[in-house]
């Protein structure tokens, strides 16, 4: 069987993060203790208010945990300064949202294109790997098309695009098919899990949906913050890390 490589890429230790309300404290995490070995597709279960986007932000760098160790791609997230955790959420990791948050004045390829330039990168080659990743997706013939131009399973593509440009070992998506219909979701869930498999990713997807259950390599459930289940999904099948580019329709 061809393993992923072990070494693991998430480790977090007695990890919590609660919340001051008016006076009393709210739970959003609550001492968790898991590790994730670079290459798995992780998919992050639990009903609402269970904890799923607190544990995402941590995991981006877009928080920060109140006690317990949190490392992400070597980085010491509970420690790292302002700047760090900055250089961290554009280069380590990239982050896929429900809303798709695209930014609606900019066409699909200024917006796939943004973090590259952000992070300084030459233009014409971040051009150029936006387009690539945009005709894996399906989007050659949508370059120009403005958000509010685009159907909802054209906008979480081009996010899935903005959130590969900078080459992040770690993709993060918080219930990246709540806003689409289940055909959308499911090429949206695929489309994830081809970038595990091909382009060996880790990715955590953290969803109310069934769609990504048999896709994943780890299920975690959360319930009040904690974890209530761990299922190990690996399989021989999954073992085989075949291109599955051509296998994905997108019409
Ligand atoms: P999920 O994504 O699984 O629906 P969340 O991580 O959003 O759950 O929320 C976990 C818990 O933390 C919930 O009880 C929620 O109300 C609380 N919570 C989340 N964010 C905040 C916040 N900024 N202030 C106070 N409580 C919060
Ligand atoms: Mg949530």
């Amino acid at each position: 069987m061809n393993s992923p490589n072990p070494k693991p890429i998430i480790k977090a230790q007695n990890l919590t993060r609660t919340y001051s309300l008016g006076g009393s404290e709210v739970v959003g995490i609550n001492q968790l203790d898991f590790e994730i070995a670079a290459g798995e597709l992780v998919v992050l279960k639990g009903d609402s208010g269970s904890g799923k986007s607190t544990l995402l932000a941590l995991l981006a760098g877009l928080d920060r945990p109140t006690s317990g160790k949190l490392t992400v791609a070597e980085h010491d997230l509970a420690l790292a300064s302002d700047a760090e955790l900055t250089h961290f959420r554009r280069d380590g990791v990239g982050m896929v949202f429900q809303s798709f948050n695209l930014m609606p004045t900019l066409n699909v390829l200024e917006n796939a294109v943004l973090p590259g330039l952000l992070a300084g990168k030459p233009f014409s080659q971040t051009r150029s790997k936006a387009m690539e990743f945009l005709d894996w997706l399906g989007l050659k013939g949508r370059l120009t098309h403005l958000p509010a131009q685009l159907s909802g399973g054209e906008m979480q593509r081009t996010a899935i695009a903005r959130a590969l440009i900078n080459d992040p070992a770690i993709i993060l998506a918080d219930e990246p098919t709540g806003n689409l219909d289940s055909r959308n979701g499911q090429l949206v869930v695929e489309l994830l899990a081809d970038l595990n498999r091909t382009w060996k990713r880790t990715v955590v997807i953290a969803t109310h949906s069934t769609l990504a259950d048999s896709l994943a390599t780890i299920k975690f459930s959360l319930k009040d913050g904690m974890i209530a289940d761990e299922v190990g999904m690996r399989n021989a099948e999954w073992g085989k890390n075949e291109d599955r580019r051509n296998d994905i329709v997108i019409c």
